[in-house]
């Protein structure tokens, strides 16, 4: 759990107030001690089937990351941790199957995200597990 740092916890479970969904998600990207992305969960149309589906948050900031500009050619979320949270009642953060695939595609050797009680009232960092990617 050393890696893993509060402050990264916590701004990602405040980011996530922001998204408009039902499940308001919000996931960071960090490499040292640096954000190099950023995303919310938010609602899109699907311009061909016209239904309505969910972006990931996860998604969202692998796909913006800020390069290293001293390693341009370096994959930028080399060895990076990706926080996931969720706002909310529900602390089940885990990134989905597709999300992970991406995140290991891009280099990250760690997920951050809860895992536990529904209750708003009781979160607290027992919460929070990690997994090597
Ligand atoms: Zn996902």
């Amino acid at each position: 759990m050393s890696q893993i740092k509060i402050e990264f916890v916590t701004a990602t479970i405040e980011m996530a107030k922001a998204s408009t969904c039902s499940k308001r998600h919000a996931a960071l990207v960090v490499r040292g001690n640096r954000v190099i992305g950023a995303g919310i969960n938010i609602m899109k149309t699907h311009p061909g089937t016209g239904r309505r589906a969910s972006y990931h948050a996860e998604f969202s900031a692998l796909r913006r990351l800020k390069r290293d500009p001293s390693k341009p050619l370096e994959m930028p979320a080399k060895g990076a941790i990706l926080y996931s949270f969720r706002n909310g009642f529900d602390k089940r953060s885990r990134p989905c199957s597709d999300c992970i695939q991406l995140a290991k595609e891009k280099g990250i050797k760690m997920i951050v995200f809860s895992y536990g009680s529904r209750d708003p009232e009781d979160w607290n960092m027992d919460f929070v597990f990690s997994e090597r990617l």
